[in-house]
């Protein structure tokens, strides 16, 4: 009966080894998940429906700091979402291609607008949409790009955490997790799954300055359309 002669310090060793091999095995599943995202085949984006969600416009700025306003950095890494899309053959609709709003006069003006959104989402059949915005919070220790999901689908979070492993390098490093929000109306009202992608901080100096220029824009809106390839590669409809 050796077993009961064993000492609590390998007792705990073995603890912390099988924990370590649990550890290891979770982040080079990430690592290959992750990796698998970056080599994705965007063929598979042929003839799928795309409604990407440029947040704000028109008299809305939405976010504004360091000279930059959230409405014209969301239309320009929309474009270019919608550019490689239809490069690979995807079909895709806009709620916006310009600086322009869906305000109404008086009370609920700002609810209309999401509104109108909502409804053209709806109405284009789109497979999934994409809403993208910039975040910006008071404080410079906050950066990194951040998807967010409503849970009333299952494929909404399981896009949202692909769409997050597809960022984590916008900027470099970044450990922002996927999150859930129930509250937002758009992701509420939406009818088919999608997400909605905060690109980053604007509030955060030296991220601002990357979200502006048009190279890192590019290169955002390419991770986004892997994103998605890999998830109707892998996920969507099951
Ligand atoms: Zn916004």
């Amino acid at each position: 009966m050796w077993l009961l002669t064993v000492r609590r310090q390998s007792i705990f060793m073995a603890a912390m080894f099988s924990i370590a091999v649990v550890v290891l095995n979770l982040l080079t599943f990430r690592y290959l998940v992750t990796n698998d995202i970056e080599h994705t085949d965007l063929s598979v984006l042929q003839g799928k429906c795309i409604a990407i969600d440029p947040g704000h416009g028109g008299i809305d700025e939405g976010a504004s700091w360091h000279g930059n306003q959230e409405k014209a950095i969301n239309l320009a890494i929309a474009a270019e979402l919608a550019a490689v899309l239809k490069t690979n053959g995807a079909n895709v609709v806009l709620t916006r291609d310009s600086d322009v709003d869906y305000y109404t006069r008086g009370k609920g003006g700002k609810r209309n607008d999401l509104l109108k959104r909502v409804e053209a989402i709806n109405q284009s059949g789109a497979n999934v949409y994409v809403s993208i915005h910039c975040n910006a919070i008071k404080g410079a220790r906050w950066s990194g790009a951040q998807v967010f999901y409503n849970p009333k689908l299952e494929e909404n979070k399981v896009l949202a955490e692909i769409m997050q492993q597809a960022l984590k390098s916008y900027p470099p490093g970044n450990k922002r997790q996927a999150k859930q929000d129930s509250g937002l109306l758009l992701l509420k009202s939406v009818n088919m799954p999608g997400v909605l992608v905060e690109a980053g901080f604007i509030s955060n100096k030296e991220e601002a300055v990357k979200l502006a220029d048009s190279a890192y824009q590019q290169a955002l809106a390419l991770s986004i359309a892997k994103g998605l390839a890999y998830h109707f590669n892998h996920n969507a409809g099951r």
